[in-house]
């Protein structure tokens, strides 16, 4: 494949590339937009392999048969709950590979053909740079990754690591690294150089290991998506390190749709951007709602429940993460659509973040085919609970917890939440009186007008179902 021929390949691509994320971005297109994906990828690999630039073509064949099975095998046993870390764990592994792209490049060098004499200097600090950034920005990426799958997965506290001096230490990695960098720029010694890039990859893996362990569970929302950001921008890094123009342009969309995913999700929960990204900047740890309960609760039965839905006219489903785990889904539908032959108005209050991976509640509630008209974001449905007769909480905790409006030392405090609290009538569906993902206990189990259906999701809205 000639030189013109995979450029022009590479445009195709980016372009499709930029119809996938306009197709994502809407439930009615979105399998539109990820075939569009699909295809820009295959168009953008074939070009790749095909092209002037690469040799041993056997290898890269055979270590993507090895890559794409492990792949399929993957995605085709992932639960849909257990699809942040998956994606967590991918991100992990556009660091590393920029991290070992970048050494390679160094290795390597700079393309240096055509350059003209008095240009080398500046031609080969341009590619040191980059290899240097390349290679933090990766190292961050790939260890602020594993940290992020560690406490997605609950193999690592969701409570944010608080060292002392946590901001200075931060504040000491990045400053130290960019004095590594100048040096190594500057420096005619290769065995300097080498020292340089070594140390600076220490302390960018101890850096990203940090950032996102200091951050606390209910921020993960942000991370994933601000990882999402970082991965963008490291296989960007990789595409100025190997002279590849569409990895530069693939991973400046991921990049920047990652900032402004990071960004919209900060807004939603009420966090300033800096602060997240900052490892928690500007919040001081402490904080209050723990896991002790604060009262008594009252409990119910499916066959209660029952009744008073058949005695409400307006209905509010609010679910959570708790309804991915159970898979409640297609039975919440059926009651949807039962309680809706009744003539009982039904809708569902989604909280941005509610589940465990942005749209993750949409994802589901699609999947069983609820009307969209009737699944309302948060901000469209928070008025309408106090003329609200019942709410069915399924599996949801901290995305509708009073304390994060009414306990300023709250971790959630700030974060708005669906008002459930206002509605006459508040089920709360979980199996236990356990905290959610922010390991606070929540104040909305012990008020007056909330019930506890106790046990599994799917089970409770199956009873309701036949009760009905
Ligand atoms: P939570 O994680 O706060 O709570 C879920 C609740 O579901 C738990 O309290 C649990 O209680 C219950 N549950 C679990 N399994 C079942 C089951 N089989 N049947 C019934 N109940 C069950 O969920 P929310 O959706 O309200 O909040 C999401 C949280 O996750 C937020 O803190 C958010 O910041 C965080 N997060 C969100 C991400 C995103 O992108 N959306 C990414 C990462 C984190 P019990 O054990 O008693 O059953």
């Amino acid at each position: 494949m000639s030189g013109g021929l995979v450029t022009a390949a590479y445009i195709v691509a980016a372009v499709l590339f930029i119809f996938s994320l306009a197709g994502l971005s809407k439930h009615e297109t979105s399998k539109m937009g990820n075939t569009f994906g699909v295809l820009g990828m295959a168009i953008a690999l074939i070009a790749t392999i095909f092209g002037p630039y690469s040799s041993n073509v056997g290898w890269i064949i055979m270590a993507m048969i090895i890559g794409g099975a492990i792949g399929i095998y993957l995605a085709r046993k992932v639960e849909m709950t257990e699809m942040p870390e998956l994606v967590a764990i991918l991100h992990s592994f556009v660091g590393l590979a920029a991290v070992l792209v970048g050494f390679n490049s160094y290795i390597v060098g700079p393309h240096m053909e055509g350059v003209p004499a008095h240009e080398l200097q500046v031609v080969l600090n341009i590619h040191n740079v980059e290899v240097f950034l390349g290679i933090f920005i990766g190292a961050v990426t790939f260890t602020g990754s594993v940290v992020a799958f560690g406490k997605l997965r609950g193999i690592i506290s969701s409570k944010p690591m608080m060292l002392p001096h946590r901001h200075k230490l931060n504040l000491a990695a990045v400053l130290v690294s960019f004095v590594l960098m100048v040096l190594f720029v500057n420096s005619d010694s290769t065995g300097f150089q080498v020292f340089a890039l070594l140390i600076m990859t220490l302390i960018a893996l101890a850096f990203g290991w940090h950032l996102v362990a200091s951050i606390g569970g209910a921020d993960m929302p942000v991370v994933v998506s601000m990882l999402n950001s970082y991965s963008g921008w490291a296989a960007a890094a990789a595409g100025f390190m190997l002279s590849n123009d569409l990895l530069i342009v693939t991973g400046a969309l991921v990049g920047s749709s990652g900032a402004i995913l990071s960004y919209i999700m900060c807004k939603a929960m009420n966090r300033s951007f800096i602060s997240v990204i900052a490892g928690g900047f500007g919040t001081d740890g402490s904080s209050t709602g723990e896991d002790e309960e604060v009262g008594e609760h009252r409990e119910t039965t499916a066959e209660e429940v029952a009744e008073l839905l058949k005695n409400s006219s307006s209905v509010i489903i609010t679910p959570g993460y708790g309804m991915a785990v159970a898979q409640a889904q297609y039975p919440v539908a059926d009651i949807t659509a039962k309680l809706r032959e009744r003539g009982i108005k039904v809708r569902f209050g989604i909280h941005p973040v509610a589940g465990r991976l942005p749209g993750h509640m949409n994802v589901l509630l699609a999947e069983a085919k609820v009307p969209y008209d009737i699944v309302l974001e948060m901000d469209e449905i928070n008025e309408d609970f106090p003329d609200t007769d019942t709410v069915l909480v399924i599996g949801a905790n901290d995305t509708v917890n009073p304390a994060a409006m009414e306990d300023p030392r709250s971790p959630i405090a700030g974060m708005p939440v669906l008002e459930v609290w206002k509605a006459q009538n508040v089920i709360v569906f979980k199996r236990s009186m356990n905290t959610g993902y922010a390991g606070v206990q929540n104040p909305l189990f012990f008020k007056e007008n909330t019930q506890m259906l106790f046990g599994d999701a799917k089970e409770s809205v199956d009873k309701i179902l036949r009760a009905l």
